[in-house]
């Protein structure tokens, strides 16, 4: 009986310090939030928790239902295991620090944890679950507690690991960026914090590949997009994690903050002619071994390289405006009007980006008094920014390299921005086209490109022909909102 109190005692003990646990890791999560963390996987949470309340519960109800006969031997080696684990356990919590979490929330452009524990080995922590999972129960001669919780453990694990590795594979890329060895000068004629026509609607998977670079700019998280014409209102949000409203000069200041961080050298000059052989290129009378051309819509680069091609079909515009209003929702809303699409992203906590996409001519006022609900929404509000255009926004390119030259973001041509991720699509090619530089293999970016922008190209294209026929326009919205699930489908493949 004494043997048996005692081990309840000892799970109670363990409760406790679980409890401890989950305190840590809320403060750590408010850490890791507050300088940008981003979980990953949380869907095996639930289970893993229910996995570690089984093992307490389990293991004191077989022994009392069942009384099991103790085996002081095996009691005193098990609960010098379950001591030894636990010490293990803390060792990791103390050398992770604020960084330490039972979620796995990985804090960009922070270097892995190789001290402690993690210098011989890569999950620590685990292998004092895999220890516990067993020596607890056995404490008290459990064995089948013992048997299901390391049973069911094993595709936990299998998965926990998996997230993790995925997780941290982010980090060496942040690093990779700084320490990869090139020397990286920029050419950008503007100065200060450069500003742009755009929706600043930030997927997902734009934001994705900002933490992989150690970026997390400032902004308003949004969850999904909103299709509404008339009485006919579609959402679609995201499966995964939020995308984030942010104002293009953040963006910039963001940017160029880290790049001033990783060493890169500004250069206030224009790219115009330039001259390249097998070993070398010049632009802006700068010699380099290789050039990313990133330099827009109209891109200089392009057409100097002779890459540029004529663009058939209507020109589309874009016009874009903030006002001074509380944001009214967290979706980027879409307003389909009979010519026009107008869109709202909220960018602050008392800002409103509203852009307008057509044929020209464009008059963004005209366009928001043309919805009735918006135009009361944004009567009243000051505007806070002088309306910014741009376009034609289609833009055809031949190939995405010539010699040591790669074309990214808008200069490797653009479709439109009616399904809103030129941002996302940009960053990826960025990353594509460093790793192409870095590889000696330039060339191999333009295969890079075509995947990268695959759904992007179909899928924009699609829309943009749809919503081109007169009568086929009006059918868009009713349509995603008869079929949520295909409509959820598209906007994910869009988002990440
Ligand atoms: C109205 C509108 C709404 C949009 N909404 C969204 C949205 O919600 N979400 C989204 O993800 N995307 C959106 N986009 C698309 C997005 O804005 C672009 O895909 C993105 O800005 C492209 O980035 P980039 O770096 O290629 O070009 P840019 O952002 O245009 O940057 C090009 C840079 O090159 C510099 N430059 C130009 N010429 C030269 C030269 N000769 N030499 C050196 N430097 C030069 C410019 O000064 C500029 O700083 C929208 C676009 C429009 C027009």
């Amino acid at each position: 009986m004494a043997g048996f109190v005692a081990f309840t005692v000892l799970i109670a003990l363990v409760a406790v310090e679980r409890i401890v646990e989950l305190l840590v890791s809320k403060r750590n999560l408010r850490w890791s939030e507050a300088h940008g963390g981003i979980e990953y996987g949380h869907s095996h949470y639930p289970f893993m928790v229910a996995l570690h309340v089984f093992l307490l519960a389990g293991s004191l109800i077989e022994v009392w239902v069942w009384q099991r006969p103790l085996v002081p031997v095996l009691s005193w080696a098990m609960l010098a295991l379950v001591i030894g684990s636990q010490a293990l356990r803390w060792w990791c919590i103390i050398t992770l620090g604020h960084r330490w979490n039972t979620l796995v929330v990985i804090v960009p452009g922070m270097p892995k944890v190789t001290s402690g524990p993690y210098r011989w080995l890569a999950h620590p922590n685990y292998v004092a679950v895999v220890i516990e999972g067993i020596a607890l129960p056995m404490v008290g001669f459990a064995w089948v507690t013992a048997v299901v919780f390391t049973v069911l453990n094993i595709p936990l694990l299998m998965t926990r690991l998996r997230v993790e590795n995925e997780a941290l594979a982010t980090l060496p890329a942040a690093i990779n960026a700084g320490l990869s060895g090139l020397e990286t000068v920029v050419v950008e004629p503007r100065q200060g914090a450069i500003d742009k026509a755009c929706g600043e609607g930030l997927m997902p998977g734009a934001l994705e590949s900002l933490a992989r670079i150690g970026v997390s700019p400032r902004g308003l998280p949004f969850h999904g997009i909103r299709y509404i014409a008339g009485e006919n209102v579609a959402e679609a949000r995201f499966s995964r994690t939020p995308g984030r409203g942010v104002r293009r000069t953040e963006l910039h200041g963001a940017l160029r903050q880290r790049a001033s961080e990783l060493g890169v050298r500004f250069v206030a000059d224009r790219v115009d002619a330039i001259a390249h052989d097998d070993e070398s290129i010049e632009a802006a009378g700068i010699r380099a071994r290789y050039l990313i051309g990133a330099d827009g819509l109209h891109s200089q680069v392009r057409s100097s390289l002779g890459l540029a091609s004529a663009s058939r079909g209507s020109k589309r515009y874009g016009v874009r405006q903030h006002f001074s209003v509380r944001p009214w929702t967290d979706m980027v809303e879409v307003y389909w009007l009979s010519d026009a699409e107008l869109y709202v992203t909220p960018v602050d906590e008392d800002l409103v980006g509203v852009a307008v996409l057509g044929t020209a001519p464009l008059d963004l006022h005209a366009a928001i008094s043309m919805v009735p609900e918006l135009a009361g929404r944004l009567d009243g509000a000051p505007s806070a920014s002088t309306p910014r255009g741009a376009g034609p926004l289609r833009q055809r390119v031949t190939a995405r390299t010539a010699g040591r030259a790669l074309l990214v973001g808008d200069a490797a041509g653009y479709v439109d921005a009616l399904t809103g991720e030129g941002l996302r699509v940009g960053f990826a090619e960025a990353e594509a086209a460093a790793a192409a530089i870095r590889a000696g293999l330039p060339g191999r970016y333009e295969a890079d490109w075509r995947g990268i922008t695959r759904s992007y190209r179909w899928l924009t294209n699609a829309l943009l022909w749809t919503a081109s026929q007169r009568r086929l326009r009006s059918v868009v919205v009713p349509a995603a909102r008869a079929l949520p699930m295909a409509f959820v489908r598209i906007v994910d493949g869009l988002a990440y």
